[in-house]
């Protein structure tokens, strides 16, 4: 395989996987946090665990919702800029000659040279040589909100659900520090994988969004402890 058709896929898979870790940090944050205060609050299991669920779907679904609607309203924004530029190539053909030609003298070369390539490129392809070098759409392709928005629900739920395993195996007595220990292990292992695949540090990627995970956790135990008291 040509290497730069290998490392275009190679980079779309980094930025897939790199995109599902986030959504999975968010999961256990979220969840994670929502069942900490809940349990500060005194109580019981059950209550804990229903509260979590709810969490889990509920943030599920809104990471799929905001991801639908971001994804389709970037193919719209896409798919207008294209419709319009169509219509200009079909109107001024000697102006957006010009323009491309102007792109290409602006980036360095010169002004005859930069004429010989942009009547080349539009000649193979005018849309396409536009849409690269002057709108900066790298590829032209078919937006996919509902695959973006399941991946985007399905990764939150996967990480949601780590602290919905520690809430249902520890020991009543012992659930709240069971369930901020888990979730720091879980988020410094995430946030040393996103590092990886971003080749960042990976220890400051872990304690990152170890750090904020706990400072969310200690938020949400603080509430839960001030209400639980004064509701009590
Ligand atoms: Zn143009």
């Amino acid at each position: 395989m040509p290497k730069a058709h290998f490392e275009r896929h190679y980079a779309d898979r980094i930025g897939w996987l790199r995109a599902s870790v986030l959504g999975a940090n968010d999961g256990i944050v979220s969840t994670a946090s929502l069942v900490v205060g809940v349990a500060a609050a005194s109580a019981v299991r059950g209550d804990v665990l229903v509260a979590g669920i709810a969490g889990l779907v509920a943030g599920a679904m809104s990471m799929a919702a905001g991801e639908y609607v971001s994804v389709s309203s970037q193919a719209d924004t896409e798919k207008a800029d294209l419709a319009r530029e169509k219509k200009e190539l079909e109107t001024d053909d000697a102006g957006e000659r010009r323009e491309l030609t102007n792109i290409y003298i602006q980036r360095g070369l010169e002004p005859a040279l930069a004429k010989k390539v942009a009547a080349q490129l539009m000649a193979k392809d005018a849309l396409m040589a536009h849409a690269r070098d002057e709108l900066g759409l790298n590829e032209i392709h078919t937006a996919q909100p509902i695959q973006a928005a399941v991946a985007s629900a399905l990764s939150f739920a996967v990480g949601a659900v780590l602290p919905l395993l520690a809430v249902l195996l520890a020991p009543s007595e012992m659930m709240i520090p069971i369930v901020v220990g888990s979730s720091l292990f879980f988020l410094a292992v995430m946030g040393v994988v996103a590092a990886k695949l971003g080749g960042a540090n990976m220890w400051v990627g872990a304690l990152r969004v170890a750090f904020w995970g706990f400072l969310a956790m200690l938020a949400t135990f603080l509430v839960g402890k001030l209400f639980g008291t004064s509701v009590v």
